[in-house]
């Protein structure tokens, strides 16, 4: 998954731009990059691997000149962790210096990609995105609007994408949707970001969500409007509204955290843990769904688990590696808020189960007397191919366990997961605009047999100059 931003019409771009990538951070942790167009259309590049404040610094920035830039955090879905497939991209294109930064997964890019090398193209990464670079620079169309609308009529999935042309940034979102992007003004320029925490923390002001098959072409002060990509039905991504996007982000036209809170109501109603004399979250993602919990059902909410902010990517020697180990780097319990108590624990979501259970031993351990799990949102029963990242279908305790096994597997007392039809109700709005494929098993396209293959394959080389 990525998060992405664009800078257009501030001097110093770049800073702008490095800021909104810090209130990106949760979209992706593993690479990040900017590329910044100064004012005689140079453009330039850094990206590296870790996280924003491992890649950037001053001087970093101060290398960035210019009033254009776009920015990209990655945590990889398709192609490997390396810095081949860090983003933005950049190429050499005849229109001048074109910049890249994707957000989503596309589901036909192996075949394309194997088309366009049995043609000759020279691919630098394994990420998908960059298809969409081969794609721009083989079109015969004479302008590159329409060069780039060449390249999109033929992929297919999940794009949120900014494209810098010369010093033209393009804002372009999938015809059905499925990850966000947003539009803000900022003194006489303009942010695109994925979430409106990155324009916050800009100081720049909402103006618009984009919309499924948006277009825009962003040129100093003008924002132009193109003609939208052919329509499909909308499908918007429920699970940014359940784990992924912010809660204080604004994300298709839903707040994330009355979204939460209302998954919250859902599960308190649905799964009642009549007795419990308290409910926690698992933090973070889990708090605004805890406190819906307790507000539905009237139970205490309390704080039972510690979250440590600082952990990073902690080495752990492989001989303590257990998933229990990991567990308790990163969660500690509040012994006087568990002993001797019946309590209710709520979780976003469950993956593997395999972190479920570590925690779950975590609190028997501190002194729980029964530990009644709830879940907002539905098993997870198959994989993401639009941009989440979900391990494979095997690795899914949802696809393979009924909800007694898990119950089991997590050794809690109850599990109550919320109805799918609960969650929808919840995220409010025509269910019929959302994306559950990883909870329903419908997913809106094609999905090629090679996709899954693909999404592990070897970077053809191990680094390129940035
Ligand atoms: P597990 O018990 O191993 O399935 O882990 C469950 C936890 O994973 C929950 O607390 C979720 O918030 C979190 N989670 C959900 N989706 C993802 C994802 N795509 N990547 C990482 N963590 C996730």
């Amino acid at each position: 998954m990525c998060g992405i931003i664009g800078v257009t019409g501030v001097p110093d771009a770049a800073r702008v731009a490095y800021l909104g990538l810090y209130s990106l951070q949760h979209r992706g942790q593993e690479s990040g990059g900017m590329v910044a167009v100064d004012g005689e259309g140079v453009a330039r590049s850094h990206r590296g691997m870790g996280l924003v404040s491992d890649i950037f610094n001053e001087r970093v920035l101060s290398d960035l000149p210019g009033d254009v830039a776009i920015g990209h955090t990655r945590y990889s879905t398709a192609g490997t962790s390396v810095l081949a497939n860090a983003q933005p991209m950049l190429a050499r294109y005849r229109e001048g210096p074109l910049a890249l930064a994707h957000n989503g997964n596309l589901t036909n890019a192996v075949q394309l990609r194997s088309d366009l090398v049995a043609k000759g193209s020279l691919f630098q990464s394994s990420s998908d995105s960059e298809v969409l670079v081969h794609l721009i620079a083989r079109s015969e169309a004479r302008e590159p609007e329409d060069q780039l609308l060449d390249a999109l009529e033929r992929v297919e999935g999940a794009y949120s994408l900014l494209i810098t042309v010369g010093r033209t940034l393009y804002a372009i979102v999938d015809p059905r949707g499925f990850r966000p992007l947003v539009l803000g003004r900022l003194g006489r320029g303009w942010v695109v970001a994925s979430e409106t925490c990155a324009l916050d923390i800009t100081g720049a002001t909402p103006v618009r969500e984009l919309e499924p098959g948006d277009f825009v072409r962003i040129h100093g002060e003008e924002v132009d409007q193109l003609p939208r990509l052919p329509a499909r039905p909308p499908r918007r991504c429920v699970f940014e509204l359940v784990y992924f996007s912010r809660p204080d982000s604004t994300v298709f036209h839903r707040s994330v955290d009355r979204v939460r809170r209302a998954l919250g109501h859902e599960l308190a109603r649905e799964h009642p843990a009549p007795g419990a004399d308290c409910v926690f979250s698992v933090p973070d993602s889990s708090n605004a769904m805890a406190l819906g919990f307790s507000e539905e059902s009237g139970t205490k909410l309390e704080h039972a688990l510690i979250r440590n902010h600082y952990v990073g990517r902690t080495f752990i020697h492989p001989a303590q590696a257990g998933r229990m180990a990991k567990v308790k780097i990163k969660f500690n319990p509040v012994r006087e808020v568990l002993q001797g108590k019946k309590v209710v624990v709520v979780d976003d979501s469950i993956v593997r189960g395999t972190t479920s259970r570590a925690l779950v031993q975590l609190i028997r351990q501190a002194g729980a007397a029964e530990v009644h799990f709830r879940v907002a949102s539905p098993p997870i029963t198959g994989p993401c191919y639009y941009g989440i990242d979900t391990p494979t279908k095997g690795e899914l305790i949802g696809s393979s366990h009924d909800v007694m096994q898990i119950r089991e597997h997590l050794g809690v007392d109850t599990l109550g997961y919320l109805s799918l039809d609960g969650m929808l109700r919840a995220a409010g709005g025509d269910p019929a605009d959302f994306c559950h494929a990883c909870f329903s098993g419908d997913y809106p396209t094609e999905i090629p047999e090679d996709l899954e293959r693909a999404r592990n394959a070897a970077p053809l080389l191990a680094a390129i100059p940035s």
